[in-house]
């Protein structure tokens, strides 16, 4: 079958999947170091998810007050809830300030202090002196922050030479006992099929908030590496662990930054209280964001939610005055007016939390490659692939990332991904020829689908799963309410047998491509409702009713988990690292979070 389609041969040292600002971090340094690399990506790469994030970068910079490295490595293992491995948050966090250093000098405008240095605001889980004070630790420009890091990173690594295949579809890695060989992707333009031999594929595809109802993420965000790495039998880390931000626009999902209560911005009940005063007194409003949605939840639940139906909460930000609002965060002014018609001078945002992260993913170590469980060995490197961004759990985020951890991870960990294929691959490697069969199951089940002929459309079937998903594994989570879940997704995981496309058609098949993007996500929302009911304690982003207290006895610890053919979860472990890399830090041990 797979004669029938035309394949064009391309060979690489490297192939990035993604062009958001882990892929394109990466792709500029392989480039620079004189690899031929290859970017492939489903979006022009200025419009990968990235573009959108708005409130900023964080680096100890110090420029607005006292700051270090080993303060930032404290709040980000506190945040992640002692999920986080402390060797790769010190290595993220040591690396911070050059990363931001070098961005600048890539030339991204970061918004600046008047003294002239970059700009830095306060974040959620951001201190000083190991929880004491407040940090402004956060590099923004303004609120475009993600737009202006995008576009800076394209334009550099097209300085270096690096080729892009854009709007091409990545279907499948191809694998070879346990080895990664490369790639094989639709050019959703041609409708060719394109085969890429690489010493090393590094997936950076982002992270998959499509697989719930309300997100704030891009409807292209289905985490396809995920998908391709676990039907090639390797599994994904932590995918329980996923997080809501607690200001996404009531209605329409659309962000508002965090930054804006960074800039003084406060929430609110229909008592007209600042509710976060009594959750968590010191951090209040910027406590990290499991805290501060679960506390936006139980007051909707007690009956103080805002509006008609009392289902929300309001966003203050008035009170900062016009200037400071046009000159921080003009973009979240315009998303309020256009999303929920609020003139943010004036009035409050309706917000509500909404999903926004995945901390789980695809397990590497701190030099972007992918790990697994082999043999006993919790670290074993499958050689070839990588993965780096949303989609990889390195981990530095644990179970709960800190806002502005994102757009660091991805910049450092797309570097280290360089880094490290610049040591392993020597330059002329001659490549072996690829397995004769290789694209026999690839090409089939693209085939299948593309021919699919059951009852069943697309949109309905991915509704059934976002709406169980939103319901079955939310900000509150219960035994039993995840179980009915746990059942419902393995029932929708088999509808899709069931699933039609009615178009056949090989050039802009947006038909095909979003069932691609369903197969893909329908295996991710059953790792991680099972992962979520495997999980008996709470912890960061899990926060489970029925085992309300985090227990490290016998829960620090990793979830893998694999999807076998018939859609069944199996789950092992891997031990949290809790060495650091250097003596210039001590292991930070596990104590209570207290806000
Ligand atoms: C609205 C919003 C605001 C945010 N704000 C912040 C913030 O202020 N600070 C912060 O630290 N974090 C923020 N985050 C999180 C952060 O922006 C993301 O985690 C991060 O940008 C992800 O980058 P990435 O490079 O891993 O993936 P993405 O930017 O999502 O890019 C994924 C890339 O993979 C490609 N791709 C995917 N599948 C395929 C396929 N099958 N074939 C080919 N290509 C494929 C896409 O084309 C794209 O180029 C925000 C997130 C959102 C949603």
């Amino acid at each position: 079958m797979s004669t029938a389609y035309d394949i064009v041969d391309h060979t690489y040292d490297v192939v990035v999947v993604g062009a958001g600002g882990a892929g394109l971090r990466a792709t500029l340094g392989m480039a620079a170091q004189g690899l031929s690399t290859a970017c492939i990506t489903k979006v022009f790469p200025t419009r990968s998810h990235t573009v959108a994030a708005q409130g900023g970068m964080s680096a100890s910079l110090g420029n607005m007050g006292e700051d270090s490295w080993q303060w930032h490595m404290y709040d980000t293992v506190k945040g992640s809830d002692w999920l986080g491995d402390q060797d790769a948050i010190e290595y993220m966090c040591r690396e911070a300030v050059p990363a931001v250093i070098e961005l600048e000098h890539f030339g991204v405008p970061f918004s600046r202090t008047d003294g002239g240095r970059i700009y830095q605001r306060p974040f959620g889980g951001m201190t000083t002196n190991y929880g004491e004070g407040i940090a402004q630790r956060t590099c923004a420009a303004a609120d475009r922050t993600g737009h202006a890091i995008l576009h800076t990173l394209y334009q550099q690594s097209l300085k270096h030479q690096a080729e892009f295949y854009i709007e091409y579809f990545a279907l499948d890695l191809i694998m070879e006992e346990g080895v990664c060989r490369g790639v094989v992707a639709w050019d959703l333009s041609s409708g060719k099929i394109h085969r890429f031999r690489a010493h090393t594929v590094v997936l950076a595809t982002g992270g998959y908030g499509r697989a719930y109802f309300s997100a704030t993420s891009a409807h292209t965000c289905t985490g396809d590496g995920n998908a391709m790495v676990l039907r090639a039998g390797l599994p994904l880390q932590d995918m329980e662990f996923v997080q809501f931000h607690p200001t996404g626009i009531y209605g329409s999902g659309c962000l508002i930054t965090e930054g804006a209560r960074g800039e003084g911005g406060f929430l609110t009940n229909s008592d007209g209280e600042r509710f976060m005063e009594r959750y968590a007194p010191s951090a209040k409003d910027l406590a990290s964001r499991d805290v501060v949605s679960r506390a936006m939840t139980m007051e909707i639940r007690d009956g103080r939610g805002v509006g008609g139906d009392g289902d929300h909460i309001h966003l203050h930000l008035e009170h900062l005055g016009t200037e400071v609002l046009a000159e921080r965060l003009p973009g979240i002014s315009e998303s309020a007016r256009i999303f929920a018609g609020v003139d943010v001078t004036k009035e409050p945002i309706p917000v509500l939390p909404t999903v926004h992260y995945n901390m789980g993913g695809i397990p590497t170590n701190y030099h972007g490659e992918v790990v697994t469980l082999k043999d006993g060995d919790p670290d074993s490197v499958v050689p070839g692939l990588m993965a780096i961004g949303e989609a990889a759990c390195v981990s530095v985020h644990g179970a709960n990332r800190l806002g502005s951890n994102s757009l660091l991870d991805i910049v450092v960990f797309g570097r280290a991904a360089a880094l490290r294929a610049g040591e392993l691959i020597g330059r002329g490697t001659p490549h072996k020829p690829l397995p004769k069969d290789c694209m026999e199951p690839i090409l089939g089940r693209f085939d299948k689908l593309r021919h699919a002929k059951g009852s069943a459309p697309t949109a309905t079937l991915r509704l059934d799963m976002q709406r169980v998903m939103q319901s079955h594994a939310a900000v509150f989570r219960t035994g039993d309410v995840m179980q009915e879940g746990v059942d419902k997704m393995a029932k929708i995981y088999g509808d899709f047998d069931n699933v039609s496309v009615q178009d056949t058609g090989l050039e802009w098949n947006t038909d095909l491509v979003e069932t691609l993007e369903l197969d893909n996500l329908r295996g991710q929302a059953v790792v991680t409702i099972n992962s979520a009911l495997n999980r008996q304690e709470s912890r960061g982003g899990h926060a489970r009713e029925d085992y309300p207290d985090r227990n490290d006895e016998n829960w620090m610890k990793h979830t893998l988990a694999w999807v076998n053919p018939d859609g069944s979860v199996k789950i092992d472990y891997r031990p949290v690292h809790m060495n650091t890399l250097s003596d210039e830090i001590e292991p930070i041990p596990p104590k209570a979070r207290v806000y």
